[in-house]
């Protein structure tokens, strides 16, 4: 990797992993996370968790998995142009939503609920906790072992609180740049903002597919309708109505390369400012990977439209309700009988002579599930079924 910047992760200079391990003879330290995460089984379990729409809604509907590749995609692209490590943006990148519950965001505001006396629920921080810790693959030690660079991406944002309490377990580790303010590697931020480009855009290809919001609204997004106009003019048999899918595509696509092409030239000048000599002083500078004023503007006013008119879609909130609901009940339902939850959890949540950690062993385990089997489940303990 001869070719990477001075201000990229290095390998060869990483942090390490909080349990020694021998060098793999072909592969590099950020390239064994890639892949670690990769065979893990929260990963394979992303195929089945709800982006936006829930996962039985549709086939062609983004799930946590193909949203995960995507950003990998896009934040690869990128990596390579900045000439910064295109394979920790990969393995930071696949495992950003390890943590997510099932049913989406509203799965983790009920989670939230449910936890809130006992240090409540952060999506963040459950993907940390699967990497370090839910895990169970290795004989030695629980987690994946992986590597401070990638921890220090997959943790992207995390309240004071629990920053202070992982500062008490790991001192200098993952929290402490909470703590001392600072940016993580210029690869963690990329993923940051690769995963908003990416749905941003996926978003509005799945809710115009589903028809909860129309090309005719979009004429409100500038950063969208600048491209359908001019993918149009370009091709006015688009405007046709059996052809609209390939202007939707069309559109997208040039949405998606512009920005991705003003992150490249507001990053680099950023970097030509700051000129910082290592990732060390990436870390102390303030964030360096970023859209021109311009896009982040039009990117806001996006997000902006979708959260109106997608996220808060009468029929989305249908949804939203009952999932809430679904979790809402297994965490009563496990709390009040550990037993029934899988072997793990139920010893966990056995042993312990107090609330905090039993509940957080049924939250673990409810974090952990598909948006199908949370339903499976709660019928099996409820005798209601909420989902078809
Ligand atoms: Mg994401």
């Amino acid at each position: 990797m001869s070719s990477l910047a001075p201000y990229a992760c290095d390998p060869a200079r990483s942090l390490g992993r909080r349990h020694a391990e021998t060098p793999a003879p072909t592969r590099t330290e950020y390239q064994r996370d890639r892949d670690r995460i990769v065979h893990s089984t929260a990963f394979r379990r992303l195929v089945y968790k709800t982006q936006v729409f829930l996962n039985h809604e549709g086939d062609l509907f983004r799930t946590r998995l193909t949203h995960s590749l995507e950003v990998a995609q896009l934040g690869r692209s990128i990596a390579r142009s900045l000439r910064i490590n295109e394979d920790l943006v990969e393995a930071i990148s696949l495992a950003h939503d390890l943590g997510h519950t099932p049913f989406g965001h509203a799965g983790q505001d009920a989670l939230n609920g449910c936890v809130a006396e006992h240090g409540g629920f952060e999506h963040n921080l459950q993907s940390l906790r699967v990497v370090d810790k839910l895990e169970e693959r290795y004989p030695q030690y629980d987690g994946l072992n992986l590597t401070f660079e990638t921890r220090e991406g997959v943790l992207k944002h995390c309240s004071r609180r629990n920053a202070q309490l992982l500062e008490e377990s790991e001192p200098g580790g993952v929290g402490a740049r909470f703590l001392r303010k600072e940016q993580p590697s210029l690869e963690a931020q990329l993923c940051n903002l690769a995963d908003e480009i990416s749905y941003n855009a996926h978003d509005i290809d799945d809710g115009v597919r589903s028809g909860l919001i129309t090309l005719a609204q979009l004429r409100d997004v500038p950063l969208f309708d600048q491209f359908r106009a001019a993918a149009q003019a370009e091709h006015p048999d688009l405007g046709r109505a059996p052809l609209q899918r390939r202007l939707l595509y069309e559109a997208i696509r040039r949405m998606l390369s512009a920005q991705v092409y003003d992150v490249i030239d507001a990053t680099q000048a950023a970097l030509s400012r700051h000129a910082p000599a290592d990732v060390q002083a990436v870390r102390r500078a303030p964030p360096l990977v970023m859209f021109g004023d311009v896009m982040r503007e039009r990117s806001l006013q996006l997000k902006q439209f979708l959260f109106k008119n997608l996220y808060r879609h009468p029929r989305v909130m249908d949804t939203t309700a009952r999932a809430q609901e679904v979790v809402r009940d297994l965490f009563a339902a496990y709390l009040e009988s550990p037993h029934e939850m899988n072997a793990g959890f139920a010893e966990q949540a056995a042993s312990a002579d107090g609330g905090p950690v039993r509940a957080r062993a049924v939250a673990d385990f409810i974090a952990g599930m598909t948006d199908r089997f949370a339903a499976r489940e709660h019928e099996r303990l409820t005798g209601r079924r909420l989902f078809d």
